[in-house]
């Protein structure tokens, strides 16, 4: 692609929008302009040549956390560095972009791995396509006031949505029993390394299906056109935070329904307007689920084969070769479930269905254990795993539990339909474009095409010993280190030196990821260092950043400790030249790409058995990172790969868990350890001012009250964390820690989503 000639069509775009010079118009103008000049120019090759009238594959997801696609894309289409020198002739820093909205239409880590299969799918020239919600509002931007978490709306069209095309003519209509809405695709590019796949990834809109109602106008009922106006338009009003509480909850199973018709709808009549036999739809049609938020697009698929006549039992063995499923998650509590009331009252229509389904299965299986509805409640992860060839988890350890547990009874039925695919992210964002010194560092030893073909990132143990090598590593970490520094200042206000250790845990809050631990190691290491006992200890930075979901209490509550810690660790002259703690706020998809180069340590340090994969991980392996983590998720595998000696292992394992869980005390582990006791004693003692919410003495109750004190074993977990971490401590700054930080770069090439939609193309997908 030419660049000039993109700039060329820019100036021109903007001059027709504003009578503007390009160098005069504002950031917003100019990232619109530019995108559009990029749009003409793909729109011919967009969803071309890349089928051949083979199959497709549809991705469906309520969440796509894509982040901004500006760089991304204009990387993938080889013109970032001339754009880049273009918009510097004219007195512009491309930087200027990073004042643009991440679109934060997922919340974390789902979200984010539906993001990187796009752009790899693109990238290996697999035609996969995704389907999914364009919420009027992303996940909440987030506040932090005075150590409190505040939501506020986030907006993340306010310069506009350049990367969408909308489609009028391709809408379809979504009924509900109480009233029917208009669905309107928009159509993102998803442009794949080298350009030469496009894919697309439909997002869409909810809107009023009549149009506008004249007469209704000229009796004067505006209010009744208003609100029918805003019924339609709210099912796409916001994206719905994990872990909330009930609130909303009918409008979510509208959303459900809402994007998944209409995914079908829309698919079913590509298909007929094709001229095939809808008998062989799953010839050319595979789609997958991204957990159970979009499962009722089973119960559609056969509803509407059978509005064509074919039998339910037709209908039900094409749905089957049709989908797969993919689970993300063994916590009971969030394994989806509806009402049968509820989902009758406003889709009578997969009421029945579902009905049909759960006659079929006791016809076919007479397995108590097996059902899709029991007590007039469908189970959607059962729908998914009755309904579809394939289950897969997400990485080895979560399918095992996947098999041996959570579906147990379902694998002793369909053991063959049970399978593994261990979780990726793109090299493109997440090495290439975030990090250019890393990235030109290994083409300078290893040449170009690890980009595409991430495994030939082993040839850099070669250099593990190369005095060069390992000084060039070293300044780009060093270098990568200080941009962070400068950043956090400017966002947060807060002084990180960047010669001290960066020790980074950055995910969503959340009481299984352990926030708590990592803040009971700081409390740990400032009372150690406040009293003599480490004069030796490296001067170290502890940076989080997390969203909380606005009904978690608890995991609020960790976010204000922690604000506390940090402004009496880095207040108190003993400790501040040791010790920085700094909670970043609005952690999202373009903070998150200064962050994961910039780390010397990974903190992944889930309770083993909860993360079902983890793809942070992989972010900071990639770019040269260790973990201090437990045997859980893909932490086992980054162990396999890297070798466990090159990272910092801890704690229970998942045997361990399960013996402890059995007859689990944390109150006497509390009383037993004296320096635990007193960490923990700072949540009530008045160390912290919590402005009188009680928030942080009702945390020191989670500990031990109830069935399910400490749940996550935090206090058990305690002191393998800090033997291990001191170590770590210890070696930061040698040869052999550097040496370990190359190794897990150059290991990282498996954790590619490259090979992750490989894998799900020819195991699952079939292609
Ligand atoms: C990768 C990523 C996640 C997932 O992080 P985990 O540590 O795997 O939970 C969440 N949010 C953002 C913004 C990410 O980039």
């Amino acid at each position: 692609m030419n660049y000039k000639q993109i700039i060329k069509n820019a100036e021109i775009i903007v001059k027709a929008n504003s009578g503007k010079k390009l160098e005069d118009a504002c950031v917003s103008e100019v990232y619109c302009a530019i995108s559009r000049a990029v749009m003409a120019e793909i729109a011919e090759g967009w969803n071309k040549g890349v089928t051949n009238g083979k199959k497709r594959v549809g991705y469906l997801s309520a969440e796509f956390l894509i982040g901004r696609s500006i760089y991304a894309n204009l990387f993938n289409l080889g013109i970032l560095n001339g754009v880049k020198e273009e918009l510097a002739l004219r007195g512009m820093d491309i930087t200027m972009f990073e004042d643009i909205e991440d679109a934060a239409l997922g919340n974390g880590g789902l979200g984010r791995l539906a993001a990187c299969y796009l752009e790899s799918g693109a990238s290996v020239n697999i035609p996969l396509d995704g389907y999914g919600i364009r919420y009027r509002y992303g996940l909440f931007r987030q506040r932090i006031e005075d150590g409190f978490q505040r939501e506020v709306a986030d907006d993340w069209q306010k310069a506009g949505d350049p990367w969408s095309f909308r489609k009028d003519d391709e809408s379809v209509t979504v009924s509900f029993a109480d009233y029917k809405v208009k669905a309107v695709p928009y159509d993102m590019p998803v442009i794949g390394y080298g350009g030469n796949t496009i894919n697309t990834l439909r997002l869409w809109q909810s809107e009023e299906a009549d149009d506008f109602d004249f007469d209704l106008f000229n009796e004067m009922k505006t209010q009744v056109i208003a609100t029918r106006k805003v019924r339609a338009e709210e099912i796409c009003y916001v994206l719905y935070p994990n872990d909330s509480t009930e609130k909303g909850r009918l409008l979510r199973l509208r959303q459900e329904y809402f994007f998944t018709s209409a995914t079908i709808q829309d698919l079913v009549r590509k298909h007929k307007a094709s001229g095939k036999p809808l008998e062989k739809l799953h010839e050319s049609l595979s789609l997958q689920l991204n957990d159970t938020h979009p499962v009722f697009a089973i119960p559609e698929l056969i509803r509407l084969l059978m509005e064509e006549n074919m039998t339910f039992n037709k209908a039900f063995e094409i749905s089957r070769k049709v989908f797969n499923f993919t689970n993300h998650t063994i916590m009971g509590e969030a394994l989806e479930r509806w009402d049968m009331r509820r989902v009758k009252k406003l889709i009578p229509q997969i009421a029945r269905v579902l009905r049909m389904m759960q006659k079929h299965i006791e016809k076919n299986l007479q397995n108590e254990k097996l059902f899709i509805i029991k007590d007039e409640t469908v189970h959607m992860a059962n729908v998914a795993i009755y309904c579809s060839s394939a289950t897969n988890g997400v990485a080895q350890l979560h399918t095992d539990i996947l098999k041996q547990d959570t579906f147990k009874d379902w694998y002793e039925v369909y053991p063959e339909r049970f399978k593994n695919v261990t979780n990726g992210i793109t090299p493109r964002r997440w090495l290439a474009v975030c990090n250019e010194e890393f990235s030109s560092l290994i083409t300078e030893y290893i040449g170009d095409g690890w980009q595409n073909n991430l495994e030939r990132l082993a040839e850099l143990a070669k250099f593990v010993d190369d005095e060069k090598f390992v000084a060039k590593f070293k300044a780009m970490k060093q270098a990568k280190k200080q941009q962070l520094s400068d950043f956090i200042l400017k966002r947060e206000g807060v002084e990180i030196p960047s010669n001290f250790m960066f020790d980074i845990q950055v995910k969503r809050l959340h009481e299984y990821k352990r926030q708590l631990l990592n803040a009971f190691s700081i409390l740990y290491y400032y009372f150690e260092i406040k009293e003599g006992r480490m004069p030796d200890f490296k001067p170290t930075a502890f940076i989080f950043g997390a969203k909380a979901a606005p009904g978690y209490y608890n995991a609020k509550a960790i976010i204000k400790f922690i604000n506390c810690i940090a402004e009496k660790v880095n207040n108190d002259p003993d400790t501040k030249d040791k010790l920085r703690v700094v909670f970043v706020s609005d952690y999202n998809v373009s903070y998150a790409e200064k962050i994961f180069c910039a780390a010397d340590v990974s903190e992944q340090i889930s309770t083993a058995g909860f993360e079902a994969s983890g793809t942070g991980n992989m972010k900071f392996m990639l770019n040269g990172t260790v973990t201090l983590g437990t045997m859980d998720g893909a932490n086992v595998e980054i162990c396999e790969e890297a070798g466990k000696e090159n990272e910092y292992i801890f704690g229970a394992d998942v045997e361990e868990v399960a013996r402890v869980k059995k007859d689990y005390k944390p109150y006497e582990v509390y009383m037993a350890d004296k320096d635990l006791k007193r960490i923990v004693d700072t949540l009530d003692d008045g160390t912290f001012n919590d402005n009188g919410t009680g928030m942080l003495a009702s945390l020191k109750q989670s500990l031990f009250g109830g069935w399910s004190a400490d749940h996550y074993l935090v206090l058990h977990d305690f002191r393998s964390y800090i033997q291990v971490k001191t170590q770590l401590l210890n070696d930061y700054g040698s040869e052999e820690f550097t040496r370990k930080c190359i190794i897990n770069a150059s290991k990282a090439g498996k954790f590619s989503s490259d090979r992750s939609v490989k894998e799900y193309a020819k195991n699952i997908w079939k292609l």
